[in-house]
């Protein structure tokens, strides 16, 4: 979608720290991270919540996620996963995306 700032990292306009990528989503590094490993993985169809996605984008997100918890070291230390859905949850970009959050004990839950 034109002027979403996800949707142009995506394409390729924008730069990213790409993580892993499949046909359904791209996973990159927060540009701002909340833990020491954070990273965003963004289906590549630009949709506002969770719930327009897909059975096999949120599948293939949820398969991916692992994977990447794998590559960056946090699968057996424990990680968070996370959909930030409107205003009360903070949510900033209007493009749905998963945080995987890691690399050290979590604060609480909220
Ligand atoms: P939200 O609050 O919408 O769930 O999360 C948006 C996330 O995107 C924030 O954690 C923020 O740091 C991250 N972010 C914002 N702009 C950029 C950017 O240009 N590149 C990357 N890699 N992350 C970004
Ligand atoms: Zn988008």
């Amino acid at each position: 979608m034109e002027n979403c700032l996800f949707c142009r990292i995506i394409e390729g306009e924008l730069p990213c720290e790409k993580v892993i990528e499949t046909s359904h989503y791209m996973a990159f590094k927060d540009i701002h991270p909340k833990a020491p490993v954070h990273v965003l993985i963004v289906p590549k169809r630009h949709v506002e919540r969770p719930e327009e996605l897909r059975p096999e984008e949120i599948g293939d997100m949820l398969v991916g996620s692992e994977e990447i918890a794998q590559i960056l070291g946090v699968k057996d230390t424990g990680y968070r996963l996370l959909f930030n859905i409107g205003k009360h949850a903070g949510q900033e970009i209007d493009h749905a995306h998963l945080h995987l959050l890691g690399g050290a004990p979590a604060k609480g839950m909220y």
